[in-house]
């Protein structure tokens, strides 16, 4: 059996509290597009919210599970610890500027020769924008606040806090076929395939206590793999290697497996199909709650139910 490469970041998910500042973080202030609302199919009173770019490409699509009362948790070692966008080196003074025009603090940092701009989403997770060459460019909403020349160029990449970098590694440069490009200080960057968020950073914190999951911590990432066969090929794989990897779990939107890597942090293998525009056009994606067909019986007390959230907008594609 032959597995191709990983390519790269499929998502992020996230805990969250309210699901209107989160809203209007994401949308408003980062400019990435609402593309899906619907509930958490574990706990459907509450939502599972996806921003991405216009179409919901994989690599642009951050996910949060918002629990209105949520306590914020603690980031520590064995988990993602921050999420990082792409954007071109003449945008960063565009984006200094914005973010103090929403009142964000942030500090900046030169990471590998690259310009970082790092602060907080409402939670306290960790966004950072880091300076890429350019290509690819994501569907870009041209109905979001951002131009297009600044815009958000899909995800960078993910930092993963480690007590120790060496399973990790050897998973990402010898299974999923990511290599190791840079060492600096205590991070080691991974480079893998794929179009968007194709670096993983490992920081590497010996004894370092692990972190406490509520909102603001990452709940895991998700890498993308091209189709369903490839994705039972990867089940196989990982599963010889003595990983406990779930069955194939239906999304939606994707197919899923997950386990956790040697240093503790939740991994997905997500497919690209179907895709965001399954159940809703393009044109109106995030407009309507959507459902799956198993909880479509309960809309009405679901609808009871969760919070009412409004998205400034999602008119046209
Ligand atoms: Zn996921």
């Amino acid at each position: 059996m032959t597995t191709q490469p990983i390519q790269g970041i499929h998502h992020i998910t996230v805990f969250a509290s309210d699901p209107q500042k989160n809203i209007d973080f994401y949308t408003q202030v980062l400019g990435q597009r609402f593309v899906k609302k619907t509930v958490n199919f574990d706990n459907p009173s509450t939502y599972h919210l996806y921003y991405g770019d216009n179409v919901g490409s994989p690599g642009t699509i951050m996910t949060f599970f918002p629990w209105p009362m949520a306590k914020r948790g603690t980031r520590g070692n064995g988990e993602v610890a921050a999420s990082a966008y792409g954007i071109l080196a003449s945008s960063v003074s565009y984006w200094k500027e914005r973010l103090k025009e929403f009142n964000i603090s942030f500090q900046t940092e030169r990471r590998f020769g690259q310009d970082v701009l790092i602060f907080q989403d409402p939670d306290g997770m960790f966004v950072e924008l880091i300076v890429t060459d350019g290509d690819p460019a994501p569907a870009h909403w041209a109905n979001g606040p951002i131009p297009q020349e600044h815009a958000l160029r899909g995800f960078h990449g993910v930092t993963i806090w480690v007590h120790n970098a060496q399973g990790t590694s050897t998973l990402l440069s010898g299974l999923f076929g990511f290599e190791k490009i840079a060492e600096e200080g205590d991070r080691i960057r991974f480079q893998g395939a794929g179009k968007f968020g194709q670096y993983i950073d490992l920081v590497v914190r010996p004894n370092a206590p692990r972190g406490q999951m509520g909102a603001g911590t990452i709940h895991h990432v998700a890498l993308r793999t091209v189709d369903d066969s490839e994705q039972l090929a990867w089940q196989t794989v990982l599963r010889n290697y003595g990983f406990g990897v779930t069955d194939v779990k239906d999304r939606q939107y994707f197919h899923s497996i997950y386990f956790r890597e040697p240093s503790g942090t939740l991994f997905e293998v997500a497919t690209d199909a179907p895709g965001f525009a399954w159940d809703e056009p393009v044109e109106t994606l995030g407009r309507d709650l959507k459902l799956p067909p198993w909880l479509e019986i309960d809309r009405e007390k679901i609808e009871d139910h969760v919070v009412p959230i409004t998205v400034a907008e999602y008119t046209a594609a």
